[in-house]
């Protein structure tokens, strides 16, 4: 299926590695030239190198911290009017919320929240007057379920969700839709963080973790970084305009519900 993106240009923060490259290498497939960012330069190059490499198409990389004011005005020096924002960033730790003073919530609310809502506002026009325009939030499967010790993850993610859930129903008449995805477990430097985490508090070794948080999943396994990404380019295709304030859970299953 030709998904109708040859020649468009994507935005994809936080995209060196992990989901967000998952997402930058399934569009790069599809012909779409790409900005992306994140603060460590070596893997950021590499990513993009890598990118050119394989689909021929023009990588344009910006170092920086995407949840900084700084971060974002040069994202959007390089690449002002995107056909595709690809809205990402690290996940804030876990943690006990009688540890958390306003500081920490302000962190939290700034990098997964209002980061994505800033970059929106500073493209999402230009989009609507050019008839075309796709944005994907990368959210957490926390958004339907939470989970406790990442409780800043759930609140600052649902108010994400919240937010878009109104705009994506009035851009979508200019042919602009605004999704989120919601990755379950991806084995990904993030979720390799999180066992690291529970192996110091349960002490039990990351591996005994790894095993039977996989085994525990319906698939019997972790999401790969290409399915998440072939999700994400399909809901940026020409073909999906009419997909809208939706929320794609990518977790094998995990999820409990009759309905999604
Ligand atoms: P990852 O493998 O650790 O990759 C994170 C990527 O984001 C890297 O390229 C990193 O590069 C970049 N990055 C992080 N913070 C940044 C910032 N402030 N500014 C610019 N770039 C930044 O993580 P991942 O698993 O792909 O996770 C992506 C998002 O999905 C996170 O928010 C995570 O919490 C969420 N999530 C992941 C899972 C999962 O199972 N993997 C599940 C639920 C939710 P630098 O470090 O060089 O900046």
């Amino acid at each position: 299926m030709d998904l109708g993106l040859r020649g468009k240009t994507a935005l994809v923060t936080a995209g060196s590695k992990g989901l967000g490259k998952g997402c930058a290498q399934s569009l790069a497939r599809e012909g779409v030239n790409l900005v992306i960012t994140a603060r460590g330069k070596e893997a950021l190059e590499a990513t993009a190198e890598e990118l050119r490499k394989a689909h021929g198409v023009k990588v344009t990389t910006v170092a920086g911290d995407i949840t900084t004011v700084q971060g974002r005005e040069a994202a959007l020096a390089a690449c002002p009017a995107p056909d595709i924002l690809v809205n990402n960033a690290g996940g804030p730790p876990p943690g006990d919320f009688r540890e958390w003073d306003r500081e920490v919530w302000i962190k939290a609310l700034d990098g997964n929240m209002i980061t994505p809502i800033l970059l929106i506002r500073a493209v999402v026009d230009k989009m609507i007057e050019r008839k075309f325009g796709r944005i994907i939030n990368i959210t957490s499967g926390a958004v339907k379920f939470p989970i406790p010790e990442l409780g800043l993850s759930n609140g600052a993610r649902t108010g994400l969700t919240g937010f878009v859930a109104g705009l994506s129903r009035k851009t979508v008449r200019h042919n602009v839709t605004i999704n989120g995805v919601l990755p379950g477990p991806f084995e990904t430097d993030r979720l390799r963080a999180n066992f690291s985490f529970n192996a110091k508090k349960t002490g039990k070794s990351e591996e005994e973790l790894r095993r039977a948080r996989a085994e525990a999943n319906p698939a019997g396994r972790f999401g790969t970084i290409e399915e998440f990404g072939d999700a994400c380019a399909f809901l940026c295709s020409a073909q999906a305009g009419f997909i809208t304030g939706q929320n794609l859970l990518l977790d094998g299953g995990a999820y409990p519900g009759t309905f999604g």
